[in-house]
């Protein structure tokens, strides 16, 4: 489990922690721990979300066990220099849809004193590095892969196979739409794509 520095040194330093993982490996999940021990111990948190991702509600990130935080959707990365300055830990969910220029926009945070916690999914339904994740990754402090339990052999997932036919990279309303596969079971079912992508 990643420990945070607790120290609270002046002027504050700041760093960049990233969770990520496929879906249902509780990403969410591990970033609202975060926020909430952050919460807890009085610092200034705020929550930002890309306004594209309205899965389950507004105004709140809702992870899948319901442990509600307040979040601010916002359009674009920008938004969150402008709003989250002077903040002391802020959590930012879905990061995957956000545009190029969030890497920045942490860094920017972090170099004035902010911690930033980001958590995405790393890979894209065909296993693809997924939006800013690759490039958030390698500036990264601490990086914390989480992973999910694959729903054919039970291993240990790390990849969003999508289980209806559709081939846009954001589907909404998604989450009945994929499965959590291990690195065999999801190269086995692209396989078997391939071949009926071929044969009609
Ligand atoms: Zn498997």
């Amino acid at each position: 489990m990643f420990i945070e520095q607790t120290k609270r040194v002046q002027p504050r330093k700041g760093w960049i922690e990233v969770v990520a993982g496929c879906m249902f490996s509780g990403k969410t999940e591990e970033l609202i721990r975060r926020l909430k021990r952050a919460k807890i111990a009085k610092q200034q948190v705020e929550i930002f979300k890309p306004s594209i991702e309205s899965r389950y509600d507004e105004i709140n990130i809702v992870s899948h066990d319901s442990n509600a935080i307040q979040s601010t959707p916002v359009p674009a990365s920008a938004n969150i220099l402008l709003l989250g300055h002077d903040v002391d830990v802020i959590g930012i969910d879905e990061a995957q849809f956000f545009d190029d220029q969030l890497p920045y926009v942490c860094e920017t945070l972090a170099n004035s004193g902010t911690r930033v916690i980001v958590a995405g999914l790393d890979m894209d339904y065909l296993g693809k590095p997924f939006g800013p994740m690759p490039h958030l990754l390698a500036i990264a402090d601490y990086i914390s892969k989480v992973h999910a339990i694959c729903m054919n052999c039970g291993d240990l997932a790390t990849h969003s196979h999508r289980i209806v036919n559709e081939s846009s990279l954001i589907l909404l309303g998604e989450k009945e739409s994929y499965i959590p596969l291990c690195r065999t079971c999801f190269v086995k079912e692209q396989k078997l794509i391939q071949l009926e992508l071929n044969a009609g």
